[in-house]
């Protein structure tokens, strides 16, 4: 950062007020930074479907595609009266009304590095 100290004061007002309007509005789960971990329970009843996709990586921006029947864990949370891990996780309900009962699950795994990525592209492009 260049500049009089007036410049340099009025970058750094900008700055705080993007990150502050960030923190109030949060980012969508469904961004291109964040990634998520498609993770099975492991067990023997873990359906044909579900078992080649144990630990595959899938970027926020696809995972609506990938997964349409996707719940997010808040969602059931609420539902249930609990309080979710990660308001971000999402329910894949890969056999909606199928033979098997879906019980996997997809975690996000970079939450702060997301953010900071989602961050730090807002401060470039007005900076
Ligand atoms: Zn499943």
């Amino acid at each position: 950062m260049s500049g009089s100290l007036e410049e340099v004061r009025a970058k750094l007002l900008l700055i705080k007020q993007i990150i502050a309007d960030c923190e109030a509005r949060g980012f969508s789960p469904f961004e291109l930074e964040f990634i998520y971990k498609f993770l099975t329970v492991k067990d023997k009843h873990v359906c044909p479907k579900c078992e080649p996709l144990h630990n595959t990586l899938h970027r926020g921006s696809y995972v609506q595609g990938a997964f349409p029947n996707a719940v997010s864990a808040s969602e059931v949370a609420e539902a249930l009266g609990s309080i979710g891990d990660n308001q971000y996780d999402l329910y894949p309900n890969m056999h909606n009304g199928g033979d098997y009962s879906c019980r996997c699950y997809v975690k996000l795994t970079n939450a702060a590095e997301g953010c900071a990525a989602l961050l730090s592209k807002e401060l470039i492009a007005v900076t």
